[in-house]
């Protein structure tokens, strides 16, 4: 069964107060967002779509897969002015025709056959770069098993409801809690369609795509442990996290 990955890096990174867009900032002399593409080239994941800003396509062709030599990166396409929107433009280059619409082809140029949509889908955030190839690999296994599974890790304070004056409202249990992480992966259809009838009714607003999937399917979604170390690079001090824990890998 195929499993495909959509890397999303289509973001302004505006809460990072910084000139360079965040995808493209450096941690240990990379790009940030080389880290993910490269867990999704060392993967069981049979091909990638890169999912950049507008005007981003050509750079990020040059600078990331080509100068890495990412093999499994089929195309490349812009994002919309919201995360969902650039994730509905990841499904469709999945699913049409690689070569018809995909602005960019593979490293060397050639086109890469591919006989439609795949079996699965895993959406990845770019901005997090501690995803490893052996959660990829187990996320695929989960969803062969459960249709629709999202990363995640139980929360390790306790979390509040506040109003609109900050009073707090509601606790809830913290033993049920966990943080979404990404990858979120799920059988393609499920995911596309979804996001196929979120595109009509745009005003909602989700940031999620299990949410996605939640809103339009009424199936069970499979959490599935990810780690505590999966951080997604928000703001500048993340970036000395996130740095920190690369180090230790390496
Ligand atoms: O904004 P947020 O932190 O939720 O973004 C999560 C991921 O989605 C990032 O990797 C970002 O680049 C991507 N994104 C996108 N298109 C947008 C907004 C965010 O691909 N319009």
């Amino acid at each position: 069964m195929a499993a495909a990955g959509i890397v999303l890096a289509g973001g302004k990174g505006s809460r990072m107060q910084s000139d360079v867009p965040k995808q493209y900032m450096e941690l240990l002399g990379k790009p940030l967002l080389y880290y993910a593409l490269k867990a999704f080239e060392d993967s069981d994941v049979e091909r990638v779509v890169l999912v950049t800003a507008e005007g981003d396509e050509e750079y990020c062709k040059k600078e990331l897969v080509e100068r890495f030599g990412f093999t499994k990166v089929c195309g490349i396409v812009a994002g919309g002015a919201e995360r969902y929107g650039s994730v509905w433009n990841g499904l469709k280059c999945l699913k049409e025709n690689v070569e018809e619409n995909c602005a960019i082809k593979s490293k060397t140029g050639e086109v890469h056959v591919t006989d439609g949509a795949p079996d699965y889908v895993l959406i990845h955030d770019g901005a997090r770069p501690l995803v490893t190839a052996e959660l990829i690999n187990r996320m695929i296994t989960e969803t062969e098993q459960y249709g629709a599974c999202v990363a995640g890790m139980p929360v390790k304070d306790t979390i509040q409801m506040t109003d609109e004056r900050g009073t707090i409202t509601l606790t809830p249990k913290r033993d049920s809690l966990w943080t979404a992480q990404t990858p979120q992966s799920f059988e393609f259809f499920l995911a596309y369609n979804a996001y196929e009838q979120l595109m009509q009714e745009p005003e909602i607003n989700v940031t999620d795509d299990a949410m996605v999937v939640g809103l339009y399917h009424d199936i069970p979604i499979q959490m599935v442990r990810g780690s505590y170390t999966n951080m997604k690079v928000t703001t500048p001090e993340d970036l000395v996290l996130a740095e920190a824990f690369l180090k230790k890998r390496v």
